[in-house]
């Protein structure tokens, strides 16, 4: 019997858990005294206080299943196999504890032996520093083959100051059938852009440190920091081509399915894309407002209501003219509440803050698509391939269409968005809304969100709702 994605996740905790590990929780999606980051976004975002000796932790082996946002991915999702805005890192982390003569046994094991994940290694690759003769020995010595091991230059891990070291990523070969590139294609490589390969695990190996004058030098005290996408994990392991045919996200696309106009996943490659991007923004929608984040016009907020109208607007491509986003976090919820239960707790106010963002923009959604539709025939007929910044700006404002999902539409069709000209509008109406906010306070009026939540009024455009947010 295969193993469940729940079953997946405890295996991967328990293993660490048996080398002297402790677990951690995961914690909020939302980053805490961290202004460098919007979002959490892998498992050692939420442990710097321990590697950057601010906290001492009680244990210094740690090992955690972290929700984690990527936005950067976010056109991936749908087209790679691989893609999510949301996934769950697992993750073992040594705070100046055990190194690479441990964890690179400790990997094969868990990825290898019968008593745990049970891979076969011929599946299995490796990629490494070229310089880190280190790693590729201990891998030699747990029995990887030299041509099961790839040098590559970018296995560095470095954000420009602090601590850096080299990283040895894992691949998965799910075999020639999925090969989508020639023989002698210079990505036909685990790592290249071949999606036979899959990378599952990254190991970094954090020795040096990057000081302000470009040197880098010894540290002290070595850590290590992994991190796993589960998702990931979990389709290699159910053999399935995709993340989303995983027992993860095939209740979501069900459920799509059954409030579509008769779509069905898999029959459509066009429509399969739409299925996967509904699922995957549901997921991160439903976690991200489960931690606290609310739909806005700014940052954090601009983020959950991008990807509410993008899983809108791939809806009415499936044929959902009503709302339907907010019916998914029952599925969601159901899927990870033996990790996650806090979902199902918080379900009814989850559901009402994406209910009143897809109601809000549903009302201006089909003026909004009419009016893209037109600026895209006259640019067409005229032989210009730019829409302008004040269009774009006016469908942002007066019909909520966030400018890159202008920009995804402008694409498909060829042509472009003036994003300078759009960023100068936007920035005058920044000006007036300050203005106002200002007026606003003075006032000593009170915030009217939460109230906006429960009794949806009626659409005013969207400087008005960023008076009443800002005021949050
Ligand atoms: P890729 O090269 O496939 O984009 P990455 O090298 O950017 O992955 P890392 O930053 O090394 O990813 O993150 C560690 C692990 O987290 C990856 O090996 C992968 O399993 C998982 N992961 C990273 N990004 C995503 C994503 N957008 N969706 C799902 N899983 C991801
Ligand atoms: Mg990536
Ligand atoms: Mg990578
Ligand atoms: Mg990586």
């Amino acid at each position: 019997k295969k193993m469940s994605s729940g079953e997946i996740r405890q295996m991967f905790l328990d293993f660490f858990k048996s080398k002297g590990h402790a677990v951690e929780p995961s914690a909020s999606l939302i980053p805490v005294d961290d202004p460098t980051l919007l979002w959490i976004n892998s498992g050692v975002a939420t442990l710097k206080k321990y590697f950057d000796g601010s906290v001492v932790p009680d244990n210094p082996r740690i090992t955690n299943a972290q929700k984690s946002i990527r936005t950067n991915d976010i056109e991936n999702v749908g087209k790679t196999a691989r893609h999510l805005t949301f996934f769950e890192m697992l993750g073992n982390f040594s705070v100046g504890d055990y190194f690479k003569k441990e964890v690179i046994p400790w990997a094969w094991e868990l990825l290898t032996s019968p008593k745990w994940f049970g891979f076969d290694p011929k599946r299995l690759y490796v990629t490494v520093y070229p310089k880190d003769k280190v790693t590729k020995e201990l891998w030699r010595k747990v029995g990887v083959p030299d041509d099961h091991i790839v040098e590559a230059e970018d296995n560095f891990w470095d954000i420009g100051e602090g601590p850096s070291g080299p990283d040895s990523e894992i691949f998965y070969d799910r075999g020639q059938s999925f090969n989508n590139v020639a023989e002698d294609d210079p990505e036909n490589y685990p790592g290249g852009e071949n999606s036979r390969y899959v990378e599952i695990w990254n190991i970094v190996f954090s020795e040096l440190n990057h000081l302000p004058d470009g040197r880098f030098v010894e540290q002290p005290h070595k850590n290590i920091d992994t991190g796993m996408g589960l998702e990931r994990l979990v389709a290699v392991i159910q053999g399935k081509p995709t993340i989303f045919e995983t027992d993860l996200f095939m209740p979501i696309i069900k459920a799509t399915e059954k409030m579509s106009a008769g779509k069905k996943y898999g029959a459509n490659a066009q429509d399969d894309v739409s299925f996967k991007i509904i699922a995957d923004h549901a997921r991160t929608v439903t976690f991200a407002i489960g931690d606290g984040a609310l739909p806005s016009n700014e940052g954090r907020g601009y983020v959950l209501r991008r990807l509410i109208r993008r899983a809108v607007l791939n809806g009415k491509k499936l044929g959902i003219d009503h709302d339907f986003l907010y019916q998914l976090v029952p599925v969601v919820g159901e899927i990870m509440k033996s990790y996650y239960p806090q979902i199902l707790a918080n379900q009814p106010f989850i559901q009402k803050v994406i209910k009143s963002e897809e109601t809000r923009f549903r009302q201006t959604l089909d003026a909004g698509v009419n009016l893209l539709n037109q600026i895209i025939a006259e640019l067409k007929k005229t032989g210009k391939k730019e829409i302008s910044g004040a269009d774009a700006f006016k469908l942002f404002d007066t019909y909520g269409f966030p400018v890159e999902m202008t920009n995804e539409y402008a694409q498909d069709e060829g042509l472009q968005v003036d994003m300078a000209g759009f960023k100068k509008n936007m920035a005058a109406q920044r000006d007036r809304a300050r203005k106002a906010r200002g007026d606003r306070q003075s006032m000593g009026s009170q915030d009217t969100v939460l109230m906006n939540i429960t009794t949806p009024s009626k659409f005013t455009g969207w400087t008005e709702l960023d008076h009443k947010h800002a005021t949050l």
